[in-house]
């Protein structure tokens, strides 16, 4: 294998990312100018130098948003202007980013990490149940109130929502809120792809 078809192999990996798309980005790099694609090849490198996860939602955060103290916890989680009686969980970073944009949504995040799918024999190692289930007596105690779950109106997505929202319902011994995302989202329908209004109609009719 030389090493064009070595990135294409890479590439695919990349969600949502097909064989001809891989190979139009390794054409792309192919003409790109040398100090792009060393720069690219730099960033690449260290991307997960300055990341780290949150231990509270598991989202990706930057250690330079934190100016001091403990950096465990993202500035989501750490904003005391963000309601804690409501978690939003979705599968992924692109996911509550896209809903972060909208400016329609003021309580805080869970990053599954991805979904379950059909084939999966064990749910666990595919997304993070275990850590939901973990920070899940913070939050109780924060005052949880609401869990919506916002995952694609996939199949996949819809498998997802209930295998979790199962598990969650083991747990919790209080009387607490199951909704998902309702009007506008219809079977198909992406979390990352949706504008602000679709985001908008989808919360405030979840059900
Ligand atoms: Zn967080």
């Amino acid at each position: 294998m030389n090493n064009q078809d070595k990135i294409i192999e890479i590439f695919k990996k990349m969600p949502g990312i097909g064989p001809r798309q891989a190979k139009r980005m390794v054409y792309y790099l192919l003409s790109a100018p040398k100090d792009t694609l060393k720069k690219l090849a730099e960033l690449v490198g260290t991307i997960q130098d300055d990341i780290l996860t949150c231990q509270m939602c598991f989202r990706y955060f930057s250690k330079s948003q934190i100016k001091n103290g403990d950096d465990s916890i993202c500035s989501i989680c750490r904003n005391p202007n963000r309601k804690k009686d409501t978690m939003m969980i979705v599968a992924r970073d692109a996911d509550y980013e896209s809903i972060e944009k909208s400016g329609v949504f003021d309580g805080v995040y869970f990053v599954l990490g991805g979904t379950i799918p059909f084939s999966s024999k064990n749910a666990e190692e595919t997304v993070r149940i275990k850590e939901l289930l973990n920070i899940l007596n913070i939050r109780l105690k924060e005052g949880l109130s609401e869990i919506i779950f916002a995952l694609n109106a996939t199949p996949e997505g819809e498998h997802t929502t209930n295998i979790v929202e199962l598990r969650l319902k083991e747990k919790i011994q209080k009387p607490i809120r199951f909704s998902k995302l309702g009007r506008g989202f219809s079977t198909g329908t992406e979390v990352e792809y949706s504008d602000k209004e679709t985001l908008k109609n989808a919360i405030s009719s979840r059900s």
